[in-house]
Parts: structure tokens; sequence; C-alpha cells
């Protein structure tokens, strides 16, 4: 019996051209500030699509994935397992789903909070794994403010990661872990703000990192809208989900 899985052949050719596409803009990009298009990993951010596209894209050469929610994530990285790709988790982690996220992602995009260090250390342990790291950094510049302040927002109801000034005591306790790799920073583009400017400041805070731990290299920015920025801004990978997959069905 054949069990291979029905393909649809219009999204495929949908998904090539647009691969195709945002391929382009990056090597275009790289050309543009004279880097190698090597130099730069493209992440498919897969959420709210299903396997089944998962499935496409591997057959089109994708090797890294997106996701932002556990509860979507475990089941699709299940039954994508034999296709051997790299799972990205890019959103908000609570610590009681990092036992679930350990057990399949290839690094967590979006530390925040010692908290999370320690839980995510613990599960790697237990999943007898080696997870990557990397420090969500808020590029709002009010986030500065917040740092150290009696005002500041508890780090749980703040969205989108920490401030600048906080990234050297978490990167200190990754590198003090024992199952996680420090990789590096990531952040998203505050809306309403000048994309160059907000990864000129990510930009900053990477090197600052580097200085300090020479091996934390990633710098996670650009998305379908700002790709071009982030790359003049030293991204090494890209995360991209509408521009390659269409716009996102409204979460019901
Ligand atoms: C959804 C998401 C992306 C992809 O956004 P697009 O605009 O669809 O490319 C990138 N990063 C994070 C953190 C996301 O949640």
């Amino acid at each position: 019996m054949d069990r291979r899985p029905v393909i649809d052949s219009n999204r495929q050719v949908e998904l090539t051209t647009r691969l195709g596409e945002v391929r382009a803009r990056i090597a275009r990009a790289c050309e543009a500030s004279g880097r190698a298009p090597t130099s730069v990993t493209l992440i498919i951010v897969t959420k709210t699509w299903p396997a089944s596209d998962v499935r496409l894209l591997a057959g089109l050469g994708v090797r890294d994935v997106g996701e932002n929610r556990d509860q979507e994530a475990a089941p699709k990285a299940a039954e994508c397992a034999e296709l051997n790709l790299r799972w990205h988790f890019i959103g908000q982690l609570q610590t009681n789903k990092a036992r679930s996220v350990a057990r399949y992602a290839h690094a967590v995009h979006s530390i925040d909070r010692l908290a999370l260090v320690s839980a995510l250390d613990k599960a790697a342990a237990a999943a007898d794994r080696r997870v990557g790291a990397l420090i969500q950094v808020s590029l709002d510049p009010a986030a500065d403010l917040w740092a150290g302040a009696d005002a500041a927002p508890e780090p749980d109801r703040r969205r989108g990661g920490v401030a600048p000034g906080e990234v050297p005591g978490l990167a200190a306790a990754l590198a003090a872990s024992e199952h996680l790799d420090l990789r590096g920073v990531m952040a998203v583009a505050p809306v309403q703000q000048d994309a160059g400017q907000a990864f000129e400041r990510l930009a900053a805070a990477a090197a600052r990192l580097r200085s300090e731990h020479p091996s934390a290299t990633w710098v996670s920015a650009g998305m379908s809208g700002d790709l071009e920025a982030a790359i003049r801004n030293g991204a090494t990978h890209v995360r991209v989900g509408s521009a390659v997959l269409g716009t996102r069905p409204p979460l019901g």
C-alpha cells in the first residue's frame, strides 16, 4: 500500500514561489551589506499552519522552523520527527512548559527571566539534550527605564524581552547552566518605530554580549516585513512566516 501523504500541488506551487521570493530578498540584502548569503539562516515560522505545510517546506530544503506555542509545536514536531528539522521556539514560554519544549527545541529564542533559565536547564537535563538559548531583548527605548526601577512592570507582564542592561545577568546565568548553550540575542522590532533604529540597538546589545561571551554569535531578528533592515544590522537568523505561508488565519 502506498502510504505517502497526499501532496496538495497547489499549495506546493504557492510555497515554492513564495519561498523563492524570500530567499531572493535575503540574498539581495546580504549582497547590499557585503555579507555572504550563507551568513543568514532562514527560519520559517509555521505557527497556525498544519504539519502538511511543514512537510512541503522540508521538501523544498527548509531545515529550520519556528513555533510560538508549545500546545501546537509539540504535536507538530512529533508528527514531523523523521524530517530531522531544527525547531526554534520563539514565543513567550511559561516555566511549566519547559519540560515539553526541551524535548524537541533546537533553540529557545525567548529567554527573558532567571526562573526560565533554571526551569529549562533542568528540563534539558531530564530530556538528556542540549538546548540553545537566546536572550530576548526589548527594543522599546522605555525598556532601559524599567531595568531595576521600582515601577518596572513584572517580568511576566512585559511582553517582548528584557532591557539591554539586563542581558549580562541573564547571559551569566545561561553560561553557568549545564545543559543550555548561550547562542545570542533575539528581538522583535516594536510596532510604529523605525525597524532600522531598533535593530541598531539590538546590534549594540549583541556586540556587548559577544565581548563577554565570544561564542554567543546569533542575532535573531527580522520578520516578513523587516528582514532587510535586520540583515543590514547583522541578523544571523531571520524568522519569516506570512511572506512564505500567507496571512495567518485569525486565532479562533
Ligand atoms: C509570528 C512571528 C514571526 C513571523 O512573523 P511574520 O510577520 O509572519 O513573518 C517572527 N517572530 C516571532 C517572534 C513571531 O511570533
